[in-house]
């Protein structure tokens, strides 16, 4: 393994565009370049481009292309989906549920939705990330119209139990006037392409997914919403994505995002190599390294994901280190990983401050190799011990 190559092992915050979805995008940015709302054979061709790629996620996800609208990427959808139920909805209530680990796209738009009136329940999650369905069941008074749990933890990979939750509020629903409806939204961006999505089987009326955590472009994303879902659009103006999303389409990033799809469907099995991977690094790592603790449960987790504290060492200096021997990962979430800030995350999942501040995460992905992995095994160990044997932190040896 050479040392000028990069050993990327942060998939969670983004992939590198696979060729094949540049390849479908190009053609889109010179020849195909109509606006897909345009009456004539240029916006004709644009917008058959945008329908073929609708209906074809619209399949992945277990739903019709009419249910499908896209957008900029995850936050958006998280964004319309949390303002466009909640406001919509408000003369019948204004209570929201979500949990305690959310991304910032979730926890920061609940939190505006409390400062203009709304009462939002953050549920607590177990040792292992995990809300108890039980829990949201509880917590759903006459006042609730939305429910917002994410499908699989961006920093922990942690999997929430999201059909058991859908089939609770289902069964809520079913005794209630159809004005009266919980409704049920998943951020679905870090599971969607890796594990199943079917948003029949997972009972959701909404779910967000982006294209860049699967080997697609950045700025382009979805929001599923199920007929019938009473929702207030997320940008005004012209007529499109049925008026609930003003706004010329993005076509080569729906094209690109399209194509990262069917890439997906494809490279299914190949997450099973990942996790291999992944778990050769987790353990090869323990057993080199003393005083590390993985965070997150061992099994319901994405395949990708690792997050490991290494402890008495600051995650920060060790992913300059890291850096400098051409690995790349994470502490945390992308978004909140230059401020210094104790995880959200992992304080709710009650981590000690020592191990929180030693947590690393590797999220791996398809690029990823074998070799890679030794290299990771070579030279991490004596990061850590270099950086410990310096660490007010560490225990006297
Ligand atoms: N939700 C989760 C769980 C994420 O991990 C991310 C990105 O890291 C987002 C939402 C935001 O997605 P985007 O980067 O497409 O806006």
């Amino acid at each position: 393994m050479k040392k000028d190559k990069i050993i990327y092992m942060d998939h969670n915050a983004t992939t590198p565009m696979h060729p094949e979805v540049l390849k479908a995008m190009e053609p889109f940015f010179t020849d195909k370049y109509g606006n897909a709302s345009s009456l004539h054979s240029k916006g004709r061709e644009a917008h058959a481009a945008v329908d073929e790629a609708r209906t074809a996620i619209g399949n992945f996800l277990g739903t019709e292309a009419v249910d499908i609208i896209f957008t900029s990427g995850g936050t958006e959808s998280d964004n319309m989906a949390i303002k466009g139920v909640g406001f919509k909805n408000m003369d019948r209530g204004n209570h929201i549920i979500t949990s305690s680990i959310e991304h910032l796209a979730v926890l920061e738009t609940c939190r505006f939705m409390q400062a203009h009136g709304f009462e939002v329940t953050y549920l607590p999650v177990d040792e292992y990330g995990i809300v108890k369905a039980e829990d949201v069941r509880k917590a759903i008074t006459d006042k609730t119209t939305l429910v917002t749990i994410m499908h699989a933890n961006n920093e922990v990979g942690t999997i929430q139990p999201i059909a058991e939750i859908g089939a609770i509020i289902k069964k809520i629903n079913a005794k209630r006037p159809k004005e009266q409806r919980v409704y049920f939204h998943t951020d679905a961006v870090q599971s969607f392409g890796k594990i199943p999505v079917d948003v029949e089987e997972l009972g959701v009326d909404l779910l967000s997914a982006s294209g860049h955590k699967i080997y697609g472009p950045k700025g382009v994303g979805l929001l599923y919403i199920r007929k019938g879902t009473q929702i207030a659009p997320g940008s005004l103006g012209g007529h499109h994505e049925r008026s609930l999303r003003a706004g010329t389409e993005n076509v080569p990033g729906i094209v690109g995002f399209a194509k990262a799809v069917e890439l997906a469907k494809k490279n299914f099995k190949e997450n099973d190599r990942v996790k291999g991977l992944r778990d050769r690094l987790y353990q090869g790592l323990n057993e080199r390294i003393t005083d590390i603790k993985m965070n997150g449960g061992p099994d319901k987790r994405l395949s990708t994901t690792l997050s490991v504290a290494l402890r008495y060492v600051e995650g920060e200096a060790l992913l300059l280190n890291f850096d400098m021997k051409g690995i790349c990962a994470s502490t945390g979430s992308a978004c909140t990983s230059g401020s210094l800030e104790q995880s959200h995350v992992l304080k709710a999942m009650g981590v000690d401050a020592v191990t929180a501040q030693g947590t690393v995460r590797f999220s791996l992905g398809l690029d990823n190799t074998d070799a890679e992995v030794d290299y990771c095994l070579k030279e991490i160990p004596k990061i850590v011990e270099r950086l410990r044997s310096m660490s007010p932190l560490t225990p006297d040896q």
